[in-house]
């Protein structure tokens, strides 16, 4: 009995993670998780926190989120040569963190990743020898002092029209059963992938990622933010490959804790250039977002998606 009482208590829990923004729909996404009182996970790019800087600070300013490094530039779609070599690599990543309020907390362009002191995962939708090559620049990000964070289970979306494959019952269960059959990196934890863009208006709203979180909460679901999935902080440690390949982690006493620089006049946010960098690096992005985006780019106050949705029940 006591047992059974044991198991069945256990946390359910649920990290819902957004990739990709500032862009288009990051406003409905941070709005609704404001509304629903729930924390998450926003893993920026470098180049779009530049660029978008009136979402970025907008997102700043939610106590709820924690904002993650998703590299600077994405791997400019090229994610072959992005992960050949670990020097660049590392730069890319390195520039970002200066940009996204010097975060530790890292997720790889394009590649399901995990470099951690409880996870150590390669992306098995990668080919065997590119893997192995590959695995190499990711154990250098994880000696950098990064935890890299890959998902679970991952929201789909139409890359067309960037609209959900999912309903978010279906997503539920998705998750539901993840953790029902140990399908996860650590018991009990689930991570969910989306993006930023599925919820713009042209994709929909917020309206199916309210759904999730309702669905969610009435099962039991505790919504945490990344930084509580991992025992241990990335902060504290520095790794150190050896030479039998097992992790050896040293506390960083002689290395003084970053703060994080979260100020809105950050100057390594501010593009004062008025240089319009080119913005096509996601190879999801169609014609039709590139138009918005230019319009966005033309207009600082442009505000694309932001709508107030009311379901009632
Ligand atoms: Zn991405």
């Amino acid at each position: 009995m006591i047992l059974s009482t044991t198991l069945f208590s256990q946390d359910k829990i649920i990290y819902l993670t957004f990739d990709d923004g500032p862009l288009y729909g990051t406003r409905t996404v941070l709005n609704i998780l404001k509304e629903e009182d729930i924390e998450a996970t926003m893993f920026f790019v470098g180049r779009h926190a530049q660029r978008n800087k009136k979402i970025f600070n907008y997102a700043k300013d939610f106590s709820n989120i924690v904002i993650g490094n998703h590299t600077f530039s994405h791997a400019d779609g090229s994610y072959a040569k992005f992960y050949r070599n670990p020097e660049k690599l590392i730069a890319d990543i390195d520039k970002a963190q200066n940009i996204l309020c010097n975060t530790k907390y890292q997720r790889l362009a394009g590649r399901n990743v995990w470099r951690m002191p409880e996870v150590s995962r390669n992306d098995y939708a990668i080919k065997k020898k590119r893997r192995r090559r590959e695995s190499l620049a990711y154990d250098r990000v994880y000696d950098a002092g990064y935890f890299i964070y890959g998902w679970d289970v991952e929201w789909r979306f139409n890359h067309k029209n960037h609209k959900a494959l999912e309903s978010p019952q279906k997503m539920a269960s998705r998750i539901n059963y993840a953790y029902t059959r140990n399908k996860t990196k650590r018991k009990g934890k689930v991570v969910m992938l989306a993006h930023d863009f599925m919820f713009k208006k042209r994709a929909g709203g917020g309206r199916n990622l309210r759904k999730l979180i309702k669905i969610l909460k009435r099962d039991g679901w505790k919504f945490e933010t990344i930084e509580t999935y991992s025992d241990q902080r990335p902060e504290d440690f520095l790794n150190i490959s050896n030479i039998d390949g097992l992790k050896e982690i040293k506390y960083r006493d002689q290395i003084k804790k970053e703060e994080k620089s979260c100020k809105r006049d950050d100057s390594a946010t501010n593009n004062t250039s008025g240089e319009i960098l080119k913005d096509n690096f996601l190879e999801y992005f169609d014609k039709d977002t590139e138009k918005v985006n230019k319009k966005k780019e033309e207009n600082d106050d442009f505000e694309e998606d932001y709508e107030i949705i009311i379901i009632d029940d």
